[in-house]
């Protein structure tokens, strides 16, 4: 083998070993996380295009190590979720979401709904609902306000179990939306079975909607079937003007992307609705 492709092959070693190394402290460091209080939440408006004005926000988790500085929760949270942190993260971030919503409500502050990402793995937590209740109480928080957004493939990868979860938890007034809609199965035999009133279309389709006329027509089909059963569509991953006229044009009701804006601080996040209301 020529010395020049054994050089190659040790440098991928030596990166697949560092990758690694880094992963086992991330996920060291992760037990420590919310101690040492290095969690916090960014908030993304979400765009109502029927009557051009935002209708609210996904909450977005953040970690910031001091070390490793930003760690992006598409690597964290998977980390999480093996680990069994998940649990804990996700009503951490619950508590401060709540937190949140009072205090933008004490400000007059009223915005649409405020979206939450629940992993499954916390959906399926025995005393979650009860969690849930208590906490609505204790914080004084109206359900809704409230939408939990879970993934598509773990909804229809453990439907049984989810039904009458979700059933609860909808009887509570809290919204639900099926998200990540398109990377799975993207079964909709399924959907009317299940206690949905929101189904967000990922944004790997949004991605090359414009390009890509396959994409365009599932996209356009999965809005048709959505609101056929009654469900909001949201678009994410917005980015473009000539993308959020396509699903406009489409009839999709909401967008979320950067186009309208960037996940921000709460304080960012404020400024930016005290500047939309008055316009
Ligand atoms: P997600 O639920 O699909 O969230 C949307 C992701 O897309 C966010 O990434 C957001 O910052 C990003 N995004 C929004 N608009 C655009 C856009 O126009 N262009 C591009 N390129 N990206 C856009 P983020 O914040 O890195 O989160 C990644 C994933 O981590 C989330 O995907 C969600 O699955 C998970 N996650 C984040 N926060 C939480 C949480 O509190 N709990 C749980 N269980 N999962 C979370
Ligand atoms: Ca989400
Ligand atoms: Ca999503
Ligand atoms: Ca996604």
């Amino acid at each position: 083998v020529a010395q020049s492709t054994l050089r190659m092959f040790m440098r991928y070693d030596r990166q697949a070993v560092e990758r690694k190394k880094h992963q086992l402290s991330l996920s060291q460091a992760l037990h420590s996380a919310i101690e040492q209080d290095q969690l916090f939440l960014h908030f993304q408006a979400k765009f109502d295009l029927h009557k051009q004005a935002l209708s609210g926000c996904e909450v977005l988790v953040r970690w910031h190590h001091p070390e490793f500085g930003i760690v992006s929760p598409s690597l964290f949270i998977p980390l999480a979720e093996q680990q069994g942190q998940i649990i804990e993260i996700g009503y951490w971030v619950l508590k401060q979401a709540f937190q949140a919503l009072v205090n933008w409500n004490k400000k007059g502050i009223h915005i649409g709904k405020m979206a939450v990402n629940i992993s499954g793995r916390q959906l399926m937590e025995p005393d979650f609902i009860e969690w849930v209740k208590h906490h609505l109480t204790q914080h004084g928080v109206n359900a809704a306000q409230l939408e939990f957004e879970l993934t598509e493939t773990f909804l229809l990868e453990n439907f049984d179990d989810c039904v009458n979860k979700l059933k609860v938890l909808s009887e509570l007034g809290i919204s639900i939306a099926i998200d990540d809609f398109g990377t799975g199965y993207s079964s909709l035999a399924y959907l009317n079975k299940l206690p949905l009133n929101v189904l967000k279309i990922d944004r790997s389709l949004i991605a090359d909607v414009e390009s890509n006329l396959q994409t365009q027509s599932l996209v356009a089909n999965i809005v048709r079937l959505a609101h056929d059963l009654n469900l909001r569509v949201v678009v994410e991953g917005v980015e473009t003007m000539d993308q959020l006229q396509l699903v406009q044009q489409m009839g999709c009701d909401v967008i979320q992307g950067y186009f309208i804006a960037r996940p921000q601080s709460e304080q960012g996040y404020i400024a930016l609705l005290s500047s939309a209301q008055s316009q």
